[in-house]
């Protein structure tokens, strides 16, 4: 099947004091690692980036767009770049960059073996008390990560009504798309913190 990628880079990093996908980890930037993930199973890959930074040169990608006010905005950007005989859609943050190729594989082969939505999740291991109180039953928790995976006309009916979530399988499901879960990878981790690219980086040696 025809695979897109949508790698969404936009985001200010407010978290982080900065864009932290433009760090360096190992011997190139945050970003980079997560398109050659996506190239090294994708057909092709577009790159979301802030409105100021399209022109600059970014190698190994088939299209940069400016992306919107907030992920899910971004994502739609990007939606508008892949072409209409895209049959699979992933979208990454761009700020997991230890995704393995793996993970990217097994998302793929979800989709392709006849699932409308697929999100890699690993079990929550942390207590988890609401901020208003009381402890949340962790049992029936996920950890969800990217890549996610879509049948291209699901996730466009996903994003057809604009809507907003903090990833895209919430967006699916909204529309009346099933999710389905595959073993997500406990180091994938996301890039939030200064901390957190630290530990990419003592990962990655
Ligand atoms: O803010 P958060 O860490 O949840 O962002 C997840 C991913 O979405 C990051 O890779 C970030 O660059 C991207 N993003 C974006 N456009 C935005 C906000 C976030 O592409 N407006």
């Amino acid at each position: 099947m025809s695979v897109w990628a949508i790698v969404v880079a936009a985001g200010s990093g407010s978290r982080f004091g900065g864009p932290k996908q433009y760090e360096r980890l190992g011997d190139r930037r945050v970003l980079d690692w997560s398109v050659a993930a996506a190239r090294s199973v994708c057909k092709g890959v577009v790159l979301v980036v802030a409105g100021e930074r399209v022109g600059e040169a970014e190698p190994d990608v088939d299209a940069v767009v400016a992306g919107g006010a907030t992920r899910s905005a971004s994502v739609r950007a990007g939606l508008a770049a892949v072409p209409a005989d895209a049959e699979v859609i992933l979208v990454h943050d761009a700020a997991r960059p230890l995704a393995p190729t793996a993970l990217w594989r097994a998302v793929v082969d979800a989709v392709e073996a006849g699932n409308d939505a697929v999100v890699p999740a690993v079990p929550v291991t942390d207590t988890i008390r609401r901020q208003s109180g009381g402890t949340v039953d962790r049992s029936d928790l996920l950890a969800v990560q990217t890549p996610q995976g879509f049948r291209a006309d699901v996730l466009r009916r996903a994003h057809a009504s604009e809507g907003e979530g903090t990833d895209d399988a919430s967006l699916a499901e909204a529309a009346g798309c099933v999710v389905t879960v595959v073993d997500g990878e406990p180091t994938n981790l996301k890039i939030t913190t200064t901390d957190d690219l630290a530990m990419a980086e003592a990962r990655l040696r």
